[in-house]
């Protein structure tokens, strides 16, 4: 994942007017559909900032929080479903709680997230989009997510064992993972939730089946 050093803060109303999308009323189609599945209020945002200003991992987005909701305002549903931010975010919530409109700019980014998955748009960051796959999965496996099982699931997919290795990840996670293991804080036998079932809906609902 690398640090984005140059960004497009501002547009001037002649560049918005030649790639707005047209869907339905000038892009409103996509603002009304996100809105109506997330309940973000993302009509009310000002461009005021402050969750970009919050946002820990921004620097490691193409496309800023804050920009975010106003690429949804104009509908570039394209730029969004492309962009290295919907798998950099953190779901932390920082920005959520800044905002001084109520705008859930988190909501609104993992709606975005589940969106990408289900379209045939190639994920910006590969290695973070099966990672977020493998962990929606263990989570239906188990209810739960088992640190052990998550990694091995992980690993266990070629373009990522292909990066750990190429980076020197691998090595550094095996030392680590033994070092948990001697001092008991890796389970190797996963532990089923009571509330299974419930998890399981919540993850089918939220990826519609799509993981
Ligand atoms: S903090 Fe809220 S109002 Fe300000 S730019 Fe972000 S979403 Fe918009
Ligand atoms: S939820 Fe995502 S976009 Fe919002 S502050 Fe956290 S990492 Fe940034």
């Amino acid at each position: 994942m690398e640090q984005v050093t140059e960004k497009k803060d501002t547009y001037t109303p002649k560049e918005i007017s030649a790639t707005r999308r047209i869907i339905g009323d000038r892009g409103e189609y996509f603002l009304r559909s996100v809105e109506g599945e997330t309940m973000a209020n993302i009509s009310a945002c000002y461009q005021c900032e402050r969750c970009t200003n919050a946002c820990p991992v921004s620097i490691y987005m193409n496309i800023n929080p804050h920009q975010v909701i106003r690429y949804v305002q104009l509908g570039w549903r394209e730029e969004l479903l492309r962009s290295t931010t919907i798998w950099v975010c953190l779901s932390c919530e920082m920005c959520t709680t800044y905002c001084p409109n109520d705008v859930d700019v988190a909501k609104t980014v993992n709606h975005l997230r589940n969106m990408a998955f289900r379209s045939t748009v190639p994920p910006a960051e590969k290695v973070l989009a099966v990672f977020h796959e493998t962990f929606v999965k263990e989570l239906q496996r188990f209810g739960r997510v088992n640190e052990f099982w998550l990694v091995g699931s992980l690993n266990s997919h070629p373009d990522v064992l292909k990066e750990k290795i190429k980076t020197g990840a691998l090595k550094e996670e095996l030392f680590l993972g033994l070092e948990l293991l001697k001092k008991g804080k890796l389970k190797l036998i996963p532990h089923r939730s009571k509330e299974m079932k419930k998890i399981r809906d919540i993850c089918l609902k939220e990826t519609r089946g799509t993981i």
